[in-house]
């Protein structure tokens, strides 16, 4: 069983190699975003304490995150492992989790910050769960698994992104240190490339 956390600046792909990962070890994934933008759909109260944050660029408070998560890996599904992305995101949360859970890796995807304004800049996202980029898709915007038209996350406009690493900055890479500390956290270096050779990265820290 693994209970696995990765970190990263945003659009450094965590969500990709999370997905790949609950794909490949058959555990859940478990994206604090995804149950956002999902509640903030649904229209759930939820969804809207957490709408103004998110669209802003801004953390979501740590009281409305930490019970969710911790809520959610009492699930029955969560019980063989399961890959946390996008929490913790502050000290604050990194504490919790600990009183919660027994996190056996922390698997930290780095990437300059440079190369991440490229790709938030142009990525789009499909409500099916798919992410993509501009320079893939052309002009189509056609997600290549559904088929349903592909859209610009409201928090990936370009002021949004600066606010978003700089919060990343101030109060996530903190975690680094964190777990780092704690000594069950590997770096993977994404500037290798596709994801494949990130994914292959991955699953040798896993094996
Ligand atoms: P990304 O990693 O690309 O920034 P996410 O989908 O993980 O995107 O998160 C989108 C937004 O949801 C964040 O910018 C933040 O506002 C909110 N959010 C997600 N997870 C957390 C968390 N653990 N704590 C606080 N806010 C969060
Ligand atoms: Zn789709």
């Amino acid at each position: 069983m693994k209970n696995i956390v990765l970190l990263g600046a945003p659009g450094a792909g965590k969500g990709t190699q999370a997905a790949l990962i609950a794909n490949e070890y058959n555990i859940p994934h478990i994206s604090t975003g995804d149950i956002f933008r999902k509640n903030i759909k649904e229209g759930t109260e939820l969804g809207k304490l957490a709408k103004s944050y998110i669209d802003a660029g801004q953390l979501v408070p740590d009281s409305l995150v930490i019970d969710l998560v911790a809520d959610r890996l009492r699930q029955d599904d969560a019980k063989n492992g399961y890959i946390l992305d996008g929490f913790p995101r502050t000290i604050a949360q990194a504490e919790a989790l600990d009183k919660v859970a027994d996190i056996s890796v922390v698997i930290d995807i780095e990437l300059p910050f440079e190369t991440i304004i490229e790709r938030l800049g142009g990525r789009l996202v499909c409500m099916c769960g798919e992410t993509s980029h501009v320079s893939l898709l052309g002009d189509s915007k056609t997600c290549p698994k559904c088929g349903a038209e592909m859209y610009v996350r409201e928090d990936d406009k370009p002021e949004t992104v600066r606010a978003r690493l700089e919060i990343y900055e101030r109060q996530t890479a903190p975690l680094v240190e964190y777990y780092g500390k704690k000594g069950n956290m590997v770096t993977v270096d994404a500037t290798v490339g596709t994801i494949e050779k990130v994914f292959e990265q991955v699953k040798k820290v896993l094996e």
